[in-house]
């Protein structure tokens, strides 16, 4: 009997964590495209990019504890097929079969078309990429930002840090509306304007300035050139399942993730957790939601495994997403949804509250630096709190 695992990072890992957890004590075989062994993303565009910051990426576990848990590794090595009829995972090199099989292939980061070949261009998702562009802020390098998400404003805040020259383009005219609404993309552009950063709204990118391969400057819609010797585009992920083209999982037709039910099951046997995988939340009306976030690859990837190992016990999985990101020696942290009829801001004297409701629902929370309110909005949610209590209880934390 043996529980396949695809995907070797956190949703992989806290999968084969909680198979054992669960007492489970069959053959476990971790299947990873990466060389290395299971390792966390948020650093990567945080602390390793900080002059003071790690100089090596460390990974969630060593082998002596991956040997404990007793999971056969196979790194470097990507699945290319899945066949849920047979229960079986192919790689290049070999077939597996399995009895209960997890899916967490996570995400790819997009790229822009046309700058493969240009050196200085990146994207940021894996340990590699983290590496150069750390070694090209270490040079000094005057630094573009294509698109203004969460991983570019990361980015941005350690070039800052570094006191280097920023810039940041975004087609939108508010940046992060789908991830935290319209209100609150306004205060979140109003911190790069703060920390020196120059954040071009409204502005596409139309071309690349190069000298010898490397790119020198980024040519904009508004027909100005900014020179730089580092652009990161942080233009969002698609979810990695090329290889399941033809294995019968339904694949969400916008992006390609794979759409499960509120268990998190693709097929019979077959569960997908992270950010490869959309689940209904039941606590959102039954919202398809793919996440990436950390805390829902951790929390789904969980899940999956003991669903995969025990069927018929297999429960709805709910939570209220949450993430976090640090910008400018800000924390910035969101529960919830931003999909509201209405934002409301708290004033406090120190740091920023937004929340949002749906119906007479508190349905969501953004804060700046109040890390000790967050899970409490997170748990009011969870609760269904009523709105008209939520306020109260933001304006009694707020004083
Ligand atoms: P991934 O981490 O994407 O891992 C998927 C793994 O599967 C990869 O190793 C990939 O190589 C492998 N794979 C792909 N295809 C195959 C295949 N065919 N066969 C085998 N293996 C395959 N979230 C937050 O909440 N807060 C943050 O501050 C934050 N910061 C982030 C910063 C960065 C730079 C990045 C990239 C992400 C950040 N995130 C953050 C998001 C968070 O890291 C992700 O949600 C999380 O890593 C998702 O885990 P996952 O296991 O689902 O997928």
């Amino acid at each position: 009997m043996t529980l396949a695992v695809v995907g070797a990072s956190l949703a992989g890992l806290r999968a084969v964590e909680s198979a054992r957890r669960t007492g489970y004590r069959g053959r476990i075989v971790l299947i990873g495209a990466e060389e290395h062994l299971p390792y966390d993303r948020p650093p990567l565009s945080k602390a390793f990019l900080s002059p003071d910051g790690p100089r090596a990426v460390e990974p969630f576990l060593s082998q002596d504890e991956l040997r404990e848990l007793d999971v056969e590794l196979c790194l470097g090595s990507p699945a290319i097929g899945l066949d849920p009829i047979a229960r079986e995972v192919r790689t290049a090199d070999a077939t597996i079969p399995y009895v209960a099989a997890v899916i967490a292939t996570g995400a790819t980061a997009r790229t822009l078309p046309g700058t493969a070949g240009i050196s200085g261009i990146h994207s940021l998702r894996t340990a590699e990429d983290a590496l150069a562009v750390r070694s090209a802020l270490e040079s000094g390098a005057r630094t573009v930002v294509v698109g203004a998400g969460f991983i570019g404003s990361e980015v941005a805040s350690s070039a800052r840090k570094r006191g280097l020259p920023v810039t940041i383009v975004e087609s939108l005219d508010t940046p992060l509306v789908r991830a935290v609404g319209a209100e609150v993309g306004t205060v979140c552009a109003d911190l790069h304007r703060a920390a020196g950063t120059d954040l071009r709204l409204g502005t596409d990118v139309t071309g690349f300035e190069t000298a010898d391969g490397a790119v020198t400057g980024v040519e904009l819609s508004s027909g100005e050139t900014v020179p730089a010797d580092l652009v990161v585009t942080g233009i969002g992920a698609v979810p990695a399942t090329g290889w399941l083209r033809g294995s019968g999982l339904l694949l969400h037709e916008r992006d390609g993730g794979i759409v499960c039910d509120s268990t998190l099951a693709a097929a019979h046997g077959v569960y997908a957790a992270g950010d490869v995988a959309h689940v209904a939340n039941a606590l959102f009306d039954g919202e398809l939601m793919r996440l990436e976030h950390w805390t829902n690859a951790a929390e789904q990837g969980a899940a999956a495994a003991r669903h995969a190992l025990d069927p018929a016990n297999a429960r709805v999985f709910s939570a209220v997403p949450y993430f976090w990101s640090d910008w400018y020696d800000r924390r910035i942290q969101f529960v919830g949804t931003p999909r509201a009829d209405q934002v409301s801001t708290v004033p406090a004297e120190h740091g920023f509250t937004a929340l949002y409701r749906r119906g007479d629902r508190l349905v969501g929370a953004f804060t700046i630096d109040r890390p000790r309110d967050i899970m409490k909005y997170r748990k009011r949610i969870a609760a269904r709190a009523p709105w008209s209590e939520a306020v109260s209880f933001a304006h009694e934390m707020a004083a």
